[in-house]
């Protein structure tokens, strides 16, 4: 049945007066009264001309407006959410990067974004609530009224139900569509692996704008006939009283969150009631030390999974307990097949390292419009991940390294060669070049080495304050050094990845 309807079958078999959708501060939205929310936005979007195959950008905060407006959005068009962090500048290249039709937007919103729609001729549509229940919305267009869409009534398992964009080689990130069909594979697979069940409820503190937070934090619940509280985001401060006040049984979120979690966890003990029944980490290397402290803070199993956008997330996971849990591994595949292969595309055998490829049902057909990308990332019929690794005598898989330029900022991807961009546009700088410096808790954090051009002077501060006027705050370097020359590697050629180590910086501390 999965495979010839859209995403909203997953939410056919769960109980019409179970709770959905919940909030921090409002009633929760029922599995029945989402279902019936859903078909209204439908309608709503095609009274406003927008249909099948339609690119609808969404800039929403974070929570279970955004989360029903996702929904709703899929369900008829194909949903483009857009991180509301982003500048102007950003807004403007995803919004006609994605050949838009339409931008949601939350009542009221002040999101430069909407300017943006209005200077690009893009249809506008608010999110209005409806009711007291979380997430309960209305979608309606706020100019004029355009004819009716082209292609409407629901969409299709094949149609593409959401696009999103992930940090490239080059500084044009690449659009990665994912069919409704790509979305219920994976969802589904979330929840085998976590054995969700009705009776299970998520606290989601994960972006509803990331492959993670929409498949894991969203629908593999859903998925389930389970409920999902959408908080406003992670925060640390707030997060042991959600618990005791949510109650969720299960927790997905990347390991920079996990260890603020920790951090103050010997002050905030959790609820000696808490149900939390498990822990999930993925999007970036969880430390095996704090997987272990984790564990006996909340005497729950954490299990860490590897996920990417382009695999509609989850590709490999620890098992729950019985199975056994491998502190540095991601585990066996879980939802697609798992290989390694070489640069010369043969398949190695067991215990050799080298690039992890993936197939399977999640797996995205191909990048839009990027011969080339495709070219690179597809071979014999696997995807090249850009990560690498080994898998082991159980089939568990160890990432031992990435091939690929992105910069890992706790789970948020940067594209290196963007942020050089940027600071190349500056007057005073000749040459720029952005590359991953360790961070303690982080993971990585971004770093820029620039030389300026003969008798220029900028501060680093003037710099920084330059790149974050037009770039999201989590891709501003907060380390730039001023070289004379840019080292380059052994051959030649400039290797962003190590170079952090040989200008000699250190691990900034969390
Ligand atoms: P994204 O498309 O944002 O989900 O990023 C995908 C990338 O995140 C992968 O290709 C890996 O480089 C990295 N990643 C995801 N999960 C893990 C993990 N558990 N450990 C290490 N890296 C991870």
């Amino acid at each position: 049945m999965s495979s010839e309807v859209n995403l909203i079958g997953l939410l056919a078999g769960a109980d019409a007066d179970a709770a959905a959708i919940g909030a921090v501060d409002a009633a929760p939205l029922a599995f029945g009264a989402l279902r019936r929310q859903v078909e209204r936005s439908v309608e709503a979007l095609n009274a406003a001309g927008i249909g099948r195959g339609d690119r609808v950008g969404i800039v929403m905060p974070n929570g279970p407006a955004l989360a029903t407006a996702f929904l709703g959005v899929a369900a008829a068009a194909t949903a483009c959410p857009l991180n509301p962090a982003f500048r102007e500048e950003e807004f403007a290249f995803y919004l006609a990067d994605l050949r838009a039709r339409a931008l949601l937007v939350e009542r009221g919103s002040r999101s430069p974004a909407v300017g943006v729609a209005r200077r690009l001729g893009i249809c506008l549509l608010e999110a209005i609530p409806v009711a007291d229940a979380a997430g309960a919305i209305g979608i309606v267009a706020t100019d004029g009224s355009p004819a009716a869409a082209a292609r409407g009534g629901p969409a299709a398992a094949g149609d593409v139900a959401l696009i999103l964009h992930t940090s490239g080689t080059t500084s044009r990130p690449k659009i990665v569509p994912l069919t409704h069909a790509n979305l219920q594979a994976s969802a589904r697979n979330v929840a085998a692996t976590l054995r969700l069940a009705p009776a299970d409820r998520h606290m989601n503190v994960m972006p509803l704008f990331h492959i993670h937070g929409l498949v894991a934090g969203l629908l593999a619940p859903l998925a389930a006939g389970s409920g999902v509280v959408c908080t406003p985001g992670f925060n640390a401060l707030k997060f042991f009283p959600w618990l005791a006040q949510c109650q969720p049984t299960w927790v997905t979120a990347v390991p920079t969150m996990h260890q603020a979690i920790l951090a103050r966890g010997d002050r905030d003990r959790p609820h000696a009631a808490h149900r939390l029944r498990l822990l999930r980490s993925s999007s970036a290397a969880m430390p095996p030390q704090a997987m272990a402290r984790l564990e006996a803070l909340f005497d729950a199993p954490l299990i860490e999974a590897y996920g990417m956008t382009e695999a509609s997330h989850q590709m490999a996971s620890n098992p729950l307990p019985p199975g056994r849990r491998k502190p540095g591994s991601v585990g066996p595949a879980a939802g697609v097949e798992l290989s390694i292969m070489d640069e010369a595309g043969r398949l190695l055998p067991q215990g050799s390292t080298g690039e992890i490829v993936i197939r399977g049902p999640g797996v995205t057909a191909g990048y839009e419009n990027n011969p080339q990308a495709n070219a690179a990332a597809f071979v014999g019929g696997w995807m090249r991940t850009g990560d690498q690794g080994a898998l082991d005598g159980d089939g568990y898989l160890s990432i031992t390294g990435r091939l690929k330029e992105i910069i890992n900022r706790g789970g948020e991807k940067i594209s290196p060669r963007e942020v050089d961009e940027v600071l190349l546009d500056h007057p005073a700088v000749a040459q720029a070049v952005t590359f991953a410096v360790p961070h303690d808790t982080l993971g990585e954090d971004v770093g820029a080495a620039v030389v300026l051009h003969a008798g220029e002077t900028v501060s680093e501060r003037e710099l920084r304050g330059f790149a974050g006027n037009r770039l999201a705050d989590f891709k501003v370097p907060r380390r730039i050094v001023f070289l004379d020359e840019i080292p380059k590697g052994a051959t030649g050629k400039l290797q962003r990845i190590g170079l952090a180590a040989r200008l000699g910086l250190a691990p900034a501390p969390g």
